[in-house]
């Protein structure tokens, strides 16, 4: 049975609270990777066309039987400084994504970063709002966009993204975005939820809740995720680890442990682990 809540956006689909993210996953072993993510029970899958793996997710995705409707498919345009991006361009690349995942629409379509200094992601939303019209993608976002790009795309376009996907946890909680966020209706989707496996879960603060709850520490920090309303997509290519990641919806933690873990981040500036929107172009 699958338990993981759905998160309504802001044009009325209905996203899964918790899914599987394949960065790094090489395409030929994708297909074993998100088979055992679908087996185990989740039904949202985050790929990104630069991750390479469209092919094997796809792959992954027709054979498991489980049933279109009941899958929500995220993908990207990488929009790499490679060429300029216009409409041709993206429909281009949606069109080649779509190709490779073997599907006819995709559930989410970001644009995978702002590039603030090469100017052109306001012409990419453009054409954004064209797929979001035809159907074939059935909601469209953004990802690692900051505050001040979100302004630029909300005076140009009626369209709102229904999701933002930035790096969050923790040590980096993104907490006036997330208000941002709330304020006009895009749902926060956490890039790197566990920090990539790194130091967060290494902290005695986060070893002592998930011992107090008897479980692990990922799962205590996907339950501060779950527990802010975030959208997580954490990634492992372990089997026990997918199922693990999967566990969260059998304890809660209460607001003592939830102010703990938001401690974390007082002060939190330089905790980033991945790049800075504001430069990141290559
Ligand atoms: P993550 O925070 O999900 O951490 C993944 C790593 O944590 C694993 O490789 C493993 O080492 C460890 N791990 C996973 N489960 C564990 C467990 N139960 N116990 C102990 N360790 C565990 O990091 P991520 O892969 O960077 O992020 C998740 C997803 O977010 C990606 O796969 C991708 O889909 C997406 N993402 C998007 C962007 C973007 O720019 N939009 C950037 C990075 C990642």
């Amino acid at each position: 049975m699958n338990q993981v809540p759905t998160t309504k956006l802001n044009n009325g689909t209905l996203m899964p609270q918790l899914g599987y993210g394949v960065w790094q996953v090489p395409d030929d072993e994708a297909e074993q990777a998100v088979a055992t993510a679908l087996e185990a029970g989740y039904r949202s899958v985050d790929t990104a066309a630069v991750y390479g793996n469209e092919a094997g997710t796809g792959r992954a995705v027709a054979g498991s039987g489980v049933p279109r409707g009941e899958l929500f498919v995220t993908t990207k345009l990488w929009n790499g400084p490679s060429q300029a991006w216009g409409r041709d361009e993206v429909l281009r690349a949606f069109d080649d994504s779509l190709g490779k995942l073997g599907l006819d629409h995709v559930d989410l379509y970001l644009i995978h970063w702002p590039r603030p200094m090469r100017e052109d992601f306001l012409a990419i939303w453009k054409t954004f709002e064209e797929l979001a019209e035809s159907g074939r993608a059935k909601a469209v976002g953004v990802s690692n966009f900051r505050p001040a790009d979100l302004d630029r795309l909300a005076a140009e376009s009626p369209l709102v993204p229904a999701v933002n996907q930035i790096e969050l946890h923790p040590l980096f909680p993104q907490t006036e975005l997330r208000a941002l966020h709330a304020e006009r209706g895009i749902v926060t989707e956490a890039w790197s939820p566990l920090g990539q496996g790194k130091e967060l879960l290494a902290l005695p603060e986060v070893a002592a809740i998930a011992a107090r709850h008897e479980r692990s520490a990922a799962q205590v920090v996907l339950r501060w995720h779950l527990q802010h309303g975030n959208v997580v997509i954490p990634k492992s290519v372990t089997p026990a680890r997918i199922r693990e990641n999967l566990d969260v919806f059998g304890f809660e933690l209460d607001a003592a442990d939830v102010a703990a873990l938001d401690a974390l981040g007082a002060g939190a500036a330089g905790r980033r682990i991945g790049p800075d929107p504001s430069v990141f172009d290559v």
